[in-house]
C-alpha cells in the first residue's frame, strides 16, 4: 500500500469490509471503453445504438485516474481484476494500462473479456505486459449466423484468428463465452464443444440475460443450462467439478473422458447472489454494485480528491449494498431500468 488510509479495506473497527449480506468486495469488473466494433443484437443492438457511440475520449477516465482508482479498491479488499468494455481493446495503449495496473500492490490477477477480433494486433503485447488471462466471446462457428450476431460487424474468421493469437501468446487460461439464445444459436452448442473440448481452453455457456434494456429481453429466448448440459451430456458424458474458489460464476463440468472442462453461467436459472462479489466501474467512472443496477455512483469527485477520499466513497457505498437482483427477478417491477451491459462490461 502507498499510504495509510484511514481505515483502509476495514470497517473501522478492523473488520474487513462487507456490505449488508456479508459479501466483501473481491473482484472488480473495470470498463475501459464504451465503444464496440460489434452490435451484438442481445447487448448494443444496431438500431437502438449509433455508430459513432463511445468514442468521444473526454468522457473517459484516464489512465492516471484508472490507476488512482485501482488503487483505491485494492485497499478495500479488491484482488481480481477483469478489463472489459465496450470493447476494450479500442482502448488506445491498452498494454500500457495493464503494465502500470499489474505494478499495483494487492492485485493478484489482471483479466481480459473482448470480442476478440483486435487480439491477432495486441495479444503479445498484453501478454508481456502482464495481462495474466483472455476471455473471449464466440457465440456462434457458423460463419453466417455469427456476422448476423455481431450485427453484421465482425466474422468468425477474425475471432478464430485472435484465440490462435491468445494461445501464440502464451496465456495459460482462455475462456470462450458462448451466450446461448432460444432459436438463434443453440444449435451452435455441440459444434462448439466439439470444436474446443480437447483444445485446453474453457468454453462456457452463458444463459441469456435481462441486463440493459435496448436488448428488449424476452424470457422465451433463455435456454436453461440444466438444458444444455444434457444435450452435451448425452454426446460427451459430463462429470460436475467443485467449483475453484467461493463465488465461482460458472459451474464447471469435466468430460468423463479426461479431455477438458466446461462451464455454465446460469444467472437466469440459478442464481448466484449470495456469493456476489463483484464491483463494476464504468469508463467514465461510474460505481455499480448489481449487473442489474438503475444508477451507477459517480466516482469523479472522490477521484480528484485522490485515493483515500476514493477508497471512503466506495467504502460507504459497499456497507450499503443489499442488491440480489438474479434472486429477486420474478418479484422486481416490470418496467425496471437497468444499466445497459457495454456500460459495464458483463
Ligand atoms: N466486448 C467484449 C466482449 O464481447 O467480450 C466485452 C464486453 S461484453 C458486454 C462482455 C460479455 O457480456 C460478453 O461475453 C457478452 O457475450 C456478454 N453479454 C452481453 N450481453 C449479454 C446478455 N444479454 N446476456 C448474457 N451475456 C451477455
Ligand atoms: Fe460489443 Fe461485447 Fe456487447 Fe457484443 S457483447 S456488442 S462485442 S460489448
Ligand atoms: Fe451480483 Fe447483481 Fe448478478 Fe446478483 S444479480 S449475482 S448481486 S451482479
Amino acid at each position: 500500500m502507498s499510504d495509510a488510509a484511514p481505515s483502509a479495506g476495514r470497517d473501522g473497527q478492523d473488520a474487513p469490509l462487507h456490505d449488508r449480506l456479508h459479501r466483501p468486495l473481491h473482484d472488480l469488473r473495470l470498463s475501459v471503453i464504451e465503444a464496440c466494433n460489434f452490435r451484438c443484437p442481445y447487448c448494443m443492438p444496431a438500431g437502438e445504438v449509433p455508430d459513432d457511440y463511445g468514442f468521444d475520449a473526454a468522457t473517459r477516465l484516464s489512465f492516471d485516474e484508472i490507476e488512482t482508482l485501482v488503487r483505491a479498491f485494492t485497499r478495500l479488499g479488491m484482488r481480481k481484476l477483469r478489463l472489459t468494455g465496450g470493447e476494450p481493446l479500442l482502448r488506445r495503449d491498452l498494454p500500457a494500462l495493464v503494465a502500470r495496473l499489474s505494478r499495483v500492490d494487492g492485485i493478484e490477477d489482471i483479466a481480459l473479456t473482448t470480442n476478440g477480433v483486435l487480439l491477432p494486433r495486441h495479444a503479445t503485447a498484453l501478454r508481456q505486459a502482464g495481462l495474466g488471462r483472455v476471455t473471449i466471446s464466440l457465440d456462434a462457428l457458423d460463419p453466417a449466423l455469427f456476422h448476423a450476431m455481431s450485427g453484421g460487424r465482425g466474422e468468425v474468421a477474425d475471432v478464430l484468428a485472435g484465440i490462435e493469437a491468445a494461445r501464440a501468446a502464451g496465456f495459460p487460461v482462455i475462456k470462450l463465452n458462448c451466450v446461448v439464445q432460444r432459436g438463434v444459436n443453440e444449435h451452435q452448442v455441440l459444434p462448439l464443444v466439439e470444436r474446443f473440448r480437447d483444445s485446453g481452453m474453457v468454453l462456457r455457456f452463458i444463459e441469456y440475460m435481462d441486463v440493459g434494456t435496448c436488448n428488449h429481453w424476452r424470457r422465451e429466448g433463455v435456454v436453461p443450462s440444466a438444458e444444455l448440459r444434457d444435450l452435451i451430456h448425452a454426446r460427451w458424458p459430463l462429470r460436475p467439478l467443485d467449483p475453484r474458489y467461493r463465488g465461482e460464476v460458472a459451474d464447471r463440468y469435466g468430460f468423463a473422458d479426461g479431455r477438458g472442462e466446461i462451464g455454465f453461467v446460469s444467472s437466469v436459472t440459478s442464481p448466484f447472489c449470495g456469493d456476489c462479489h463483484r464491483a463494476r466501474v464504468s469508463a467514465d467512472g461510474r460505481l455499480y454494485t448489481c449487473l442489474f443496477a438503475g444508477d451507477g455512483s459517480d466516482l469523479r469527485p472522490a477521484l480528484a480528491r485522490g485515493e483515500s477520499a476514493l477508497a471512503g466513497q466506495v467504502a460507504s457505498i459497499w456497507r450499503e449494498r443489499g442488491d440480489r437482483y438474479s434472486e429477486i427477478r420474478g418479484q422486481a417491477a416490470g418496467s425496471r431500468r437497468h444499466v445497459e451491459m457495454f456500460l459495464v462490461g458483463g
